[in-house]
């Protein structure tokens, strides 16, 4: 592909002092702990609000049926649009952070070394910033726009968005109805494929599928064991099931990933890595078990629970159906929990998918862009159930070492990265919302 130029509204800004602001503005957002249950999201909303007013740009806070629970909307008007919205997309809330495992305090908020330290530095909080200093550009530069610009910040997206995106797009569609969303979801990859960096843009996620297995057989003492006991049927049947891993299979996305790649060296690499190599197969993983009250007493019943993953495009019921085909017991029962939500996948021929592929690669010129899939769930979903393009992409390069900062202690995001994210963020945006 020809080198590509960036927007010409990316001269305009100076880079050096739109860094540290974001990086001062992470600071303050990591601060505030929205950390689940009780996190400060009010706190946050206002913050946020607040910093967008000194600057002309009006937000409305969204209360939901909880208390506590606020999702925040902001908006810079095209004068004459020509299409609907672009929506830009993070999550307020974060996970909870035990303090004694990390090796600084979670909510200092510190910069040092280049880097802005603490929870939600990268999941989501620097994505939030990346967008809110791409709405204060936009309206420093004074960008005529050809449709709307909205900030979306939302709440509950760590415990399923019951109150944050699904309540949104349940009640309020009609304030936010977009042509496009931009959310988290993937991610540039440094150093994971010999193709060089590469930024995984999200089109689609993997289906959540839970499965109980409850074995139940007569009860007895355990000086008198049996082969049919309830908990000894249970390990025998959860034996096979977890002998017997899925098959990898190249669903859409993930070919068309493995292609621009460069093929059977990418799968290779791909299924090298614990983070990625669920990419390629659907995964179930135990994650619960139960059974017993006494250790001399063989029960009655013995209960495993698994979280499955599904690619996209796997028969749920084919999938349950095998399973229950290597339990094979009629002694064991399935309790199924199907997914909640319908598979959605956004194309990759549109306007925005353009705009990202093009502004990544103007402003990482050796990368590669390729379309993913998410393996876990993220709030575009709700779009993308509503037919909403939805992509998935925190526009920054994370090494094996940053990506432990997911959910995991010592979170932190480089001033590099927010630099790096907030000029494809606004390098996009301006691709397609500016006149
Ligand atoms: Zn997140």
């Amino acid at each position: 592909m020809a080198d590509l130029a960036t927007h010409p509204l990316l001269a305009s800004a100076d880079w050096d002092s739109v860094a540290d602001e974001a990086a001062q503005l992470l600071s303050e957002y990591v601060k505030i702990d929205t950390s689940h249950p009780k996190g400060r999201t009010v706190e946050a909303a206002r913050m946020i609000a607040d910093r967008l007013a000194t600057e002309g740009i009006e937000s409305k806070v969204y209360a939901s049926p909880e208390d506590g629970k606020v999702n925040l909307v902001a908006r810079l008007t095209a004068e004459n649009p020509v299409g609907k919205p672009l929506i830009l997309s993070s999550h307020m809330d974060v996970v909870q952070a035990v303090a004694a495992d990390w090796t600084f305090d979670p909510y200092s908020g510190e910069i040092a070394n280049g880097y802005v330290y603490g929870r939600g530095a990268q999941d989501d909080k620097g994505m939030g910033v990346m967008e809110i200093m791409t709405m204060l550009l936009l309206k420093r530069h004074a960008v005529e726009l050809q449709r709307d610009v909205i900030l979306l910040a939302t709440c509950d997206e760590e415990i399923g968005s019951p109150m944050g995106a699904k309540w949104l797009v349940d009640n309020h569609f009609a304030d936010l109805d977009p042509a496009f969303v931009l959310d988290e979801g993937g991610q540039g990859d440094k150093g994971f494929f010999s193709a060089g960096d590469v930024f995984e843009v999200v089109v689609g996620e993997k289906k959540i599928l839970r499965i109980k297995m409850v074995a139940r057989a007569e009860p007895g003492h355990a000086s008198q064991p049996w082969e049919e006991a309830a908990t000894h049927r249970l390990v025998r049947a959860v034996n096979r099931l977890l002998d017997q891993p899925p098959e990898d299979r190249e669903s859409g996305p993930v070919a068309e990933m493995i292609r621009r790649l460069g093929g059977d060296k990418a799968r290779e690499e791909m299924a090298s890595y614990r983070s990625k190599s669920p990419l390629l197969h659907d995964t179930i993983a135990l994650t619960m078990m139960s059974g017993g009250y006494k250790i001399n007493i063989i029960p009655e019943k013995a209960e495993m629970s698994f979280d499955c993953r599904l690619l996209p495009d796997t028969d749920e019921k084919a999938f349950v159906s095998n399973v229950q085909q290597v339990v094979n017991d009629p002694g064991i029962a399935l309790d199924v929990e199907w997914t909640d939500a319908a598979p959605s996948m956004a194309p990759t021929d549109n306007e925005l998918f353009a705009a990202i592929e093009q502004a990544c690669l103007a402003n990482l010129p050796a990368s590669l862009v390729t379309p993913s899939i998410c393996v876990g769930g993220t709030d575009a979903r709700y779009f993308r159930e509503r037919g909403i393009p939805a992509y998935g992409l925190v526009p920054c390069m994370f090494d094996a070492e940053d990506m432990k900062g997911y959910h995991g202690i010592d979170e932190r995001l480089s001033v590099e990265n927010l630099r790096l994210g907030t000029r494809i963020i606004l390098d996009l945006t301006a691709r397609v919302a500016a006149r």
